[in-house]
């Protein structure tokens, strides 16, 4: 069972502007996660608190003639928390990330080699690219 795998879930409801009404909530407290991205403490204790609010259930599962493995059982906030948690203890917590284009700021995972990752998108780092040429440019100007 790849826990981390659920990781992009909570990702995704993180950056959901309309998450449904039940998920409001979770929403906000996983956002809060990314919030103090960086600070890999700050990351853990929240994480730590999440896992105890929304306990996941592990269940057996057989399917596609595979033998029996474990999944978690469906639970969009249990699965969320987890794979965030999986991805810090796995991968390490500096791959939590907010995307550094100020207009955006959307949570991603970085699956960089080098951990280098700080924009969301190929879009928002070539935004931010031609903002900071256009400035140096500025600059440079008499
Ligand atoms: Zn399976
Ligand atoms: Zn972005």
């Amino acid at each position: 069972m790849d826990l981390t795998s659920y990781a992009a879930w909570a990702v995704r409801l993180v950056n959901d502007l309309v998450p449904p009404p039940e998920l409001i909530r979770l929403r906000q407290e996983l956002a809060e996660v990314f919030d103090v991205a960086g600070d890999e403490r700050a990351v853990a204790e929240r994480l730590n608190a999440l896992l105890v609010r929304y306990p996941v259930r592990p269940q057996l599962s057989a399917h596609d003639g595979g033998p029996w493995h474990l999944h978690l059982a469906e639970d969009p906030a249990a699965t969320a928390v987890m794979g965030l948690a999986a991805v810090v203890a796995e991968l390490g917590a500096d791959r939590l990330g907010r995307c550094r284009e100020p207009r955006c700021g959307r949570a991603f995972l970085d699956t960089s080699s080098n951990r280098s990752r700080r924009y969301c998108s190929a879009r928002c780092a070539s935004r931010a690219n031609v903002a900071a040429y256009r400035a140096r440019r500025r600059q440079e100007t008499p």
